[in-house]
């Protein structure tokens, strides 16, 4: 697909032209990756920080947040829940927290594959390639590290690096990633103050180069305890060609990866949900998702994990996500997908 015809599709806003985009990704999505959906359950770690991401809940300058970082025997309390409940890979995500030792997650990720043998996806952050080296060894299969815009101008007003440090940055740590045998997702933020859709356009074609494994989009959510939300940002004068961070522009986003990288795997966000808690998950599997991701963080932390406010399912249990995904999942006449829902072969490897 072109540019501009990606950038055509961004800017279309009738409902029966759009419809076609919805049909064709769909059809995309099931001639490649079929009619199961694949449920991930995703543990939220840790929520310490200590980044300063100017659009995160998380940041370290939040001092309104109770911290908390889950002890490894809970964390293998809840992936042996995801095996109880028939889940096929388990999500752990958390903030950049240097309390996460390379050790400790390393005996983690051990534990886990050894009691359950499930498919174990990382979300940490910016780590070190010591460290990505060794949980890869230790049976880590995916690692998740969104780039959130391939506006570099617009990504360091958002993700200010850490003082004094030399770092890769996060496209090169994808491809490094992969380098170490993960497969390797990524992905954007939709709506972005001072993100236009010609931005939008170039995410959509790094994710082709990036050849990525998994994509995750989701709409910008502004936090009130965040810089971008309040004062100078917001008050910004908006530009013309803004992106919004709607429903309807989220949507656009998922359908066009879907069309771009047609065998990535591609979640139906929680922040979609957030936006559209009756139907997003719905319709983004309907317009190219085969993923969603119930949530299996424990009770007492779950209300902590505030990347966004009014995050989707904040007071279900774990065992309420799994009823629900499945009654969505079953209620569009999909199936729950088997197995570890790996990422299909690249063409390169037959
Ligand atoms: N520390 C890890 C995990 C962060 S949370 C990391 O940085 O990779 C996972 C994702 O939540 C982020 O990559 C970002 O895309 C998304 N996110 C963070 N703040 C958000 C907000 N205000 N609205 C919507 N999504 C947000």
């Amino acid at each position: 697909m072109k540019k501009e015809e990606i950038i055509a599709w961004l800017k279309e806003d009738r409902a029966e032209d759009l419809r076609e985009l919805w049909r064709r990704a769909d059809r995309a999505r099931r001639d490649w990756v079929g009619d199961g959906v694949h449920l991930r359950g995703l543990i939220e770690i840790s929520n310490r920080c200590v980044r300063q991401c100017r659009y995160c809940g998380l940041r370290a300058g939040n001092r309104s947040l109770t911290r908390y970082r889950m002890a490894p025997g809970e964390i293998l309390d809840c992936a042996r829940e995801a095996l109880r409940f028939g889940y096929g890979t388990v999500v752990l995500q958390a903030g950049e927290d240097p309390g996460l030792t390379r050790e400790g997650v390393s005996e983690i990720v051990r534990g886990i594959k050894l009691e359950t043998g499930l498919a174990v996806t990382l979300s940490l952050g910016e780590r070190g390639l010591d460290e990505l080296a060794e949980w890869r060894a230790a049976g880590a299969d995916r690692y998740l590290l969104r780039f959130e815009t391939s506006n570099a101008a617009l990504y360091r007003r958002i993700h200010p690096p850490r003082r004094g440090r030399e770092e890769p940055g996060r496209i090169r740590l994808l491809r490094e990633l992969r380098r170490l045998g993960y497969e390797t997702g990524s992905g954007v933020m939709v709506g972005i103050p001072g993100q236009t859709l010609q931005d939008l356009a170039a995410d959509l074609e790094l994710f082709r180069d990036l050849d990525l494994d998994m994509i995750g989009v989701g709409p910008y959510i502004p936090h009130s305890a965040t810089p971008l939300a309040r004062g100078g940002e917001a008050s910004r004068k908006v530009s013309e060609d803004q992106a919004p961070n709607t429903e309807l522009m989220t949507y656009k986003m998922v359908a066009l990866s879907r069309l771009v990288c047609p065998r990535a795997n591609i979640p139906s966000t929680t922040a979609l949900a957030t936006l559209n808690l009756e139907s997003g998950r719905e319709f983004g599997l309907q317009r190219g998702a085969n993923v969603l991701m119930p949530n299996l963080t424990p009770e007492p932390y779950r209300v902590h994990y505030e990347i966004y406010p009014n995050k989707a399912c904040l007071r279900e249990s774990a065992a309420d996500c799994r009823d629900c995904a499945r009654g969505r999942i079953e209620a569009i006449g999909r199936s729950v997908g088997r197995g570890p829902g790996s990422a299909l072969k690249r063409q390169a490897e037959g």
